[in-house]
C-alpha cells in the first residue's frame, strides 16, 4: 500500500463506483516536511472525514489536517455496499453489560438518527450520493431462515423497539416489495438508506475542505505516538491525533493484533432497463439481506444497477490487506449465482464490475472511539461490516471527546476501549480460517436440510458472532 499510481486510474481501480464519478476526483499533494496542528486525522475514510468535519462545524477557527496514505476514500469508504444502516455491530447484550440496557437502547436510537443525520447534512452540504431511505429487508427463502428473522423481530419487541422500527412481513408482502425467487417472508426496517459510498466519500473530502482543513494523499503514516504523526516525509505535532485507519491499522507500528482485517467481495451489474425493474419492484430501493449465515447484502444502485457482496479472498497470514487485485473469479462466479439465486430472471444478466475491500474486527467484535486525554490519542473504529452510519456517529463522539464536551454522545457506552487484542500469529490464521469453513459447512447444510446445524452454532459460539 503506497502511494503509486495516479489520477483517473488510480481511482478506478479501487472499486466500480469510481467508475461513476466524472470528471475522477483530483490528487492532492503529499505532507512535505513537518508542521504543527490542533488535531491530526490519520486516514480519510469516513471516520476520518466525519471527524474533521464535525471538529471544524464545532469550531471553525481548529488546524485540522488528515494524513491519507492513498487517497480519499481509498478504504472501505469507497468500496463498500453502501447500506447507511441505523445499526452498530456487537449484540444488545455486549452493549447493555458496558452501559445498562438503557445505555444500549441509546447507543440503538443514536445509530437510527445517525441515517437522517447523514442524509441532512449530505442535503446541506450539496454531496450528490444518492441518499435514499428505503429501509431494509432480510429475505428468509426457507422456514429456517424465516425462524430467525421472526426471532430477530421478537427480540426488537423484548428489548422495547415497536413495529415503527421493525415488523414481520410474510411471503406475499416481501415479495410485493422486492420479487426476490420463493420468499417466504423478511423483516423490514425503516432505518436505513442506500448510498453511491465512493461520491459521499469524495463529497465529504470536499466539505471538510472547504470548512478549512488539510487533507494530504500519498501520505503513509509509519507510527503514532503521542502528540504524534510520523511519516517518511516529515512529522505532525499535535493536541490530539486520531487514528481512523480501520482494517489497516495492523500496518502501524505496534497495533499488529488490534483489528482484524476481512475482505469482502462485491459486483455490480450492467444498468438493467424498465422492464426488469418493473419486474422486480424494489421501487422504495430498500437494501436487502438474504438469510444466510454467509449473507450476501445487496442494493438497488442509483445509477440502476444491482451492487452486491459477500464472502471475499480468505484472511491472510499476520493480517495483510491486500484487496489491490479483483477477486478470485470463483468468488465473482458464486456472487452472481447468488444474485441470480434470488431474481432467476437475471439468468443472462451481465457483470460490469467486480472489486473487494477489507473491513476491520476487533476481537470483541463490535467498535469503539475513545480518547486518552494525556497522550492526545483519539480513535474510532472496530465496525465489522456496519460501518457507513457508524463512522458519522463516531466522527460526531470524537469531536465532542476532543473539545472535551460532556453530552449524549460520550456516554455512549461504546465510548472506551477496543478490549483485547487478537491472538498472535499462528492461532489467529487457523481460528479465523477454521471458523469460516465451519460456517460456509453449516450454510450448506442448512440449505440443504432446513435444520439449524450444529456446526454452525458452535462456530457461532467460538466466534461470537
Ligand atoms: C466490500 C465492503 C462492503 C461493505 N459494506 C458496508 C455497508 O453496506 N454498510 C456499512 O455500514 N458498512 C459496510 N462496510 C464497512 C464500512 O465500509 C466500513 O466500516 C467503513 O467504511 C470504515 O470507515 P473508516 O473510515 O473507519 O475506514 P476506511 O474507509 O478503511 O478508511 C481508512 C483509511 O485510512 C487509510 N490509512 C490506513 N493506514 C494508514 C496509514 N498508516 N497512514 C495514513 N493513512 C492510512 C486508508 O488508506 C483508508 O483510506 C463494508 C466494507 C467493505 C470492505
Amino acid at each position: 500500500m503506497t502511494g503509486t499510481g495516479h489520477g483517473a486510474t488510480r481511482h478506478r481501480a479501487i472499486s466500480f463506483w469510481y467508475s461513476e464519478i466524472d470528471p475522477p476526483p483530483r490528487r492532492r499533494d503529499p505532507l512535505d516536511g513537518s508542521r504543527e496542528a490542533d488535531v491530526c486525522i490519520v486516514g480519510a475514510g469516513f471516520t476520518g472525514l466525519w471527524t474533521a468535519y464535525s471538529l471544524l462545524k464545532a469550531d471553525p477557527s481548529l488546524e485540522v489536517v488528515v494524513l491519507e496514505s492513498e487517497v480519499v476514500g481509498f478504504g472501505a469508504s469507497g468500496r463498500n455496499g453502501g447500506w447507511v444502516e441505523g445499526r452498530i455491530a456487537g449484540d444488545r447484550e455486549h452493549w447493555a453489560e458496558l452501559g445498562g440496557r438503557s445505555g444500549a437502547l441509546a447507543l440503538e436510537r443514536a445509530i437510527q438518527a445517525t441515517v437522517d443525520e447523514i442524509g441532512k447534512v449530505t442535503a446541506a452540504e450539496g454531496i450528490e450520493c444518492d441518499f435514499t431511505k428505503g429501509g431494509t429487508l432480510t429475505v428468509a427463502q426457507t422456514p429456517l431462515q424465516l425462524e430467525k428473522v421472526r426471532a430477530e423481530v421478537e427480540e426488537d419487541r423484548a428489548w422495547g423497539l415497536g413495529p415503527e422500527d421493525s415488523v414481520l412481513l410474510d411471503g406475499p408482502a416481501t415479495t410485493e416489495r422486492v420479487a426476490v425467487d420463493g420468499a417466504v417472508g423478511a423483516r423490514y426496517s425503516p432505518h436505513c438508506a442506500r448510498v453511491q459510498p465512493a461520491k459521499l466519500a469524495v463529497g465529504l473530502g470536499e466539505a471538510v475542505e472547504r470548512l478549512g482543513a488539510t487533507i494530504h494523499e500519498g501520505t503513509r503514516v509509519t507510527e503514532i505516538g503521542p502528540h504524534l504523526a510520523r511519516t517518511a516525509t516529515g512529522e505532525v505535532r499535535a493536541k490530539f491525533v486520531v487514528r481512523a485507519t480501520e482494517a489497516y491499522t495492523a500496518t502501524l507500528a505496534g497495533q499488529r493484533r488490534v483489528m482484524l482485517p476481512i475482505t469482502s467481495c462485491m459486483i455490480a451489474t450492467e444498468v438493467l432497463g424498465p422492464e426488469t425493474w418493473s419486474a422486480l419492484g424494489w421501487e422504495a430501493a430498500e437494501t436487502m439481506l438474504d438469510g444466510a449465515r454467509r449473507f450476501v447484502y445487496i442494493q438497488r444502485t442509483g445509477g440502476g444497477r444491482i451492487a452486491l457482496g459477500g464472502r471475499g479472498t480468505p484472511y491472510r497470514y499476520g493480517s495483510r490487506t491486500d484487496a489491490e487485485h479483483p477477486p478470485s473469479s470463483d468468488a465473482v462466479r458464486s456472487l452472481r449465482e447468488r444474485l441470480v439465486s434470488l431474481f432467476p430472471a437475471l439468468g443472462d444478466v451481465t457483470v460490469d464490475g467486480a472489486w473487494q475491500g477489507v473491513l476491520g474486527a476487533p476481537r470483541q467484535w463490535a467498535p469503539a472511539v475513545g480518547i486518552d486525554r494525556q497522550t492526545g490519542l483519539a480513535w474510532g473504529g472496530g465496525y465489522v461490516g456496519e460501518g457507513v452510519a457508524a463512522a458519522n456517529l463516531a466522527g460526531r463522539t470524537l469531536a465532542d471527546l476532543i473539545l472535551g464536551r460532556d453530552t449524549d454522545l460520550t456516554r455512549l457506552p461504546w465510548v472506551g476501549g477496543l478490549g483485547r487484542p487478537w491472538p498472535p500469529e499462528p492461532l489467529r490464521f487457523a481460528g479465523v480460517r477454521g471458523v469460516n469453513a465451519m460456517m460456509e459447512m453449516a450454510d450448506r447444510r442448512e440449505w440443504r436440510t432446513d435444520q439449524t446445524s450444529l456446526v454452525g452454532r458452535v462456530a457461532h459460539l467460538i466466534s461470537g458472532r
